[in-house]
């Protein structure tokens, strides 16, 4: 078995929203992250496309609905027969918004097929923690849309890294450093002493959704959030009745939240040209943007270092 490289990216499985053209697949999202896999919002094709990205089943852990309009779900039945004709060993949780638990046990059963997978089912039925994973905790927050739909966040807590230098300095070195560690201090040294402060990353997925106050919440400091901007603002009254952000108001909120790496999606097939989301976007955002397209791969961003400019790590 090849062993899995510590990585954290976005595989982009598909950019479209209610109706997929001949370049945008239906949603999906795959977040790499370390060791873990999180699958969110298979819309049709979600199977196929995994193929064409090159990612196995068998590296999915965790299957995050925000809701159950179509192209959100309706890749579900083929992942997860796939998960379990590939026989994945791991247990894969599953989080959807309760209310639609009908919904999500159809699409679980939708037709006949040797059922092998261990999928644990965690429904979100109110705003706040949901899950703590080797990732880190998942959080919930309802949005704004005419079905009842759940945007998730991903919160690695802070930790320490140890410095080599100092370590180096004060003789500590083999198991020493792991008794440190585990103890907080050695001999008189403390772990203060020969480290530094390792912020934790975010990530962000907001899907459907008008602007409200659950947009920010979840988006902010994110180090990569991942949002609808279905229209453009010329169209702001179209994307309010129908429950959407514009580009400018995604951007906006990324702008006013610290966001360091946007990436626009979910965008209605009455635009042929992905320039304009970009273009209306960088009015109000000047971090890393991203207007994504099928297949693409985003790293999530170098993790912020305290105190040692010019230092990163992953
Ligand atoms: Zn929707």
């Amino acid at each position: 078995m090849v062993p899995r490289v510590s990585v954290r990216e976005l595989v982009i499985l598909g950019t479209a929203s209610q109706v997929p053209t001949r370049r945008r697949n239906h949603n999906g999202y795959l977040l790499r992250w370390d060791t873990e896999g999180l699958l969110f919002d298979p819309g049709d094709g979600t199977q196929r496309q995994l193929v064409h990205a090159g990612v196995a089943a068998s590296d999915i852990n965790r299957i995050l609905l925000t809701h159950f309009h179509g192209d959100h779900c309706l890749g579900l039945p083929g992942v997860v027969q796939r998960l379990s004709l590939d026989r994945v060993a791991h247990p894969v949780h599953a989080h959807f918004p309760a209310t639609g638990q009908g919904y999500f046990d159809r699409l679980r059963h939708a037709s006949p097929f040797h059922d092998t997978l261990d999928l644990r089912e965690v429904p979100v039925t109110a705003d706040g923690h949901l899950a703590d994973t080797p990732a880190g905790a998942i959080e919930a927050r309802r949005l704004d849309h005419p079905e009842p739909a759940y945007g998730y966040r991903l919160v690695e807590p802070d930790g320490r890294r140890m410095r080599a230098d100092l370590l180096a300095a004060r003789g500590i070195g083999g198991p020493d450093v792991g008794r440190l560690q585990r103890d907080g201090a050695l001999d008189g040294v403390t772990l203060d002493e020969v480290s530094e402060p390792r912020p934790g990353q975010r990530f962000a997925f907001v899907m459907d959704t008008r602007l409200c106050d659950a947009v920010y919440a979840l988006a902010e400091g994110a180090d990569l959030l991942v949002i609808e901007s279905t229209f453009l603002d010329s169209e702001r009254r179209l994307a309010h009745d129908y429950g959407h952000l514009t580009a400018a108001q995604a951007a906006r909120v990324a702008a006013s939240c610290g966001v360091r790496r946007l990436v626009l999606t979910h965008f209605s097939q009455r635009y042929d040209d992905p320039a304009a989301f970009e273009a209306e976007a960088r009015v109000h955002f000047d971090g890393d943007l991203v207007v994504a397209e099928d297949l693409m791969r985003v790293p999530v961003p170098p993790r912020r270092m305290v105190g040692r400019p010019g230092a990163g790590d992953t």
